[in-house]
């Protein structure tokens, strides 16, 4: 059996669509690029997105910002995080969030996570007991939620506070409640890789209103907090903006213009997002040497990407199994590398934390495979792309075996 080569580029995403784009040339041509620029009868894009995404995540309140990374920043802050205090968070996780807790002058403290790659409850559990910590930053990495009734439950016997980081679950729910909406505060990013697509972006929800007046406070908001859509009443700013830097991060009006439409369909994205993981899924989860997470029913993810193990492989073979996908035009990632690469860091390479021994989170790492699903991919791309996997690692198997 001979392989073509896949041609597909896992790094492409689909155009912005029309209806964004006639937006955005209209922001353009009124010069009005500033959120708080637009003429006082008019709303601006920025605040009509945040009213959109409170109703669609049904909260009260939202901010929409530069960056998730920044969003999570000013969420610890507006929560009340001290310097130098412990924020718990996930060790399988992307850079930007130890990076997010480090601004805030928080000290990340890392919980180990299950071969499920979801943080690992009787760690936490542990570790809220011996740190005290009063902060959970919980990264949903990858689009994997964990049981969210045991950790809420667990979290509110210790009295710390949740602050989500939903990078990878825009539009992901446990049971009937989204992503976003467990704790204080949810943070979204809608840069290029994620679930929307604005370059960089952020968006925080929150039903706390002292919360969500600081957040707005600290995006740099000056004093014209009463031009957000979906903010808390004014006299609640009032005892906070003297004591509330302005840490400028606004979202600007061209960014939520490009936003506004691509809320509008989400869902149809989430569902061929689906369609396409379903697809790659389906190929690979009989293969007996390789492990899928498992995902329980009450978890409605977004197949964005997908994950799989191959528990008994040398660094070696992972190493060989990555080259040969390549070859073959399958692009995938591999968390076990002693250097990052790319986007694909570890916790063994953030040094400006205090680190930590992770030997569980390490073992499932190491032989942890990563594929992006972009949406510019077609259902029978993502049959191919599984049948090209299932090729190498057979050929891996029987190397005697004649291409
Ligand atoms: C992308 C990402 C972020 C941060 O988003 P930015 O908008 O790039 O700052 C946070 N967490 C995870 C898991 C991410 O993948």
């Amino acid at each position: 059996m001979q392989e073509q080569p896949f041609k597909g580029d896992f790094t492409r995403q689909e155009p912005i669509a029309e209806d964004a784009i006639s937006a955005a040339v209209n922001v353009m041509r009124s010069g009005r690029l500033h959120r708080y620029n637009t003429p006082s009868d008019t709303a601006s894009y920025a605040s009509e997105l945040e009213a959109a995404f409170a109703h669609y995540t049904n909260k009260s309140y939202c901010l929409a910002c530069t960056s998730g990374g920044y969003a999570m920043h000013v969420a610890l802050r507006a929560a009340g995080l001290k310097p130098g205090e412990t924020v718990l968070t996930n060790a399988f996780t992307l850079a930007p969030v130890p990076g997010a807790i480090v601004n805030a002058s928080g000290v990340p403290v890392f919980v180990e996570s299950t071969v499920d790659l979801v943080i690992d409850l009787d760690d936490l559990e542990d570790k809220l007991s011996s740190t005290g910590a009063r902060w959970l930053l919980l990264s949903h990495m990858r689009g994997h939620m964990v049981d969210m009734d045991a950790l809420t439950t667990l979290l509110s016997r210790f009295e710390a506070n949740l602050i989500e980081d939903c990078a990878h679950t825009m539009g992901s729910r446990w049971n009937d409640s989204m992503s976003g909406t467990f704790g204080l505060a949810g943070c979204f990013s809608t840069q290029t890789y994620k679930h929307m697509n604005s370059g960089e972006g952020g968006l925080i929800v929150s039903d706390d209103a002292r919360f969500m007046a600081k957040a707005i406070l600290l995006s740099g908001s000056y004093m014209l907090y009463e031009r957000h859509g979906a903010a808390p009443d004014q006299e609640i700013f009032d005892g906070l903006w003297l004591d509330t830097p302005n840490l400028s991060g606004r979202m600007d009006d061209l960014r939520a213009a490009i936003l506004l439409p691509q809320l509008a369909s989400l869902q149809e994205n989430i569902d061929r997002w689906n369609e396409r993981y379903m697809a790659v899924e389906a190929g690979l989860k009989n293969d007996r040497f390789i492990a899928m997470p498992k995902r329980p029913d009450a978890e409605h993810f977004v197949g964005s990407s997908i994950q799989f193990r191959i528990p008994t492989f040398t660094a070696d073979q992972c190493t060989e199994f990555v080259r040969r996908c390549a070859d073959l035009g399958v692009e995938l990632k591999w968390f076990g590398r002693d250097k990052p690469v790319g986007y694909t860091s570890t916790h063994h390479h953030w040094g400006y934390t205090p680190g930590g021994v992770l030997p569980r989170t390490d073992r499932i790492l190491a032989r942890l495979f990563d594929m992006r699903i972009p949406l510019t991919f077609s259902v029978s791309d993502c049959d191919r792309i599984s049948r090209i996997i299932l090729f190498v690692l057979t050929r891996m198997r029987h190397p005697q075996a004649a291409d």
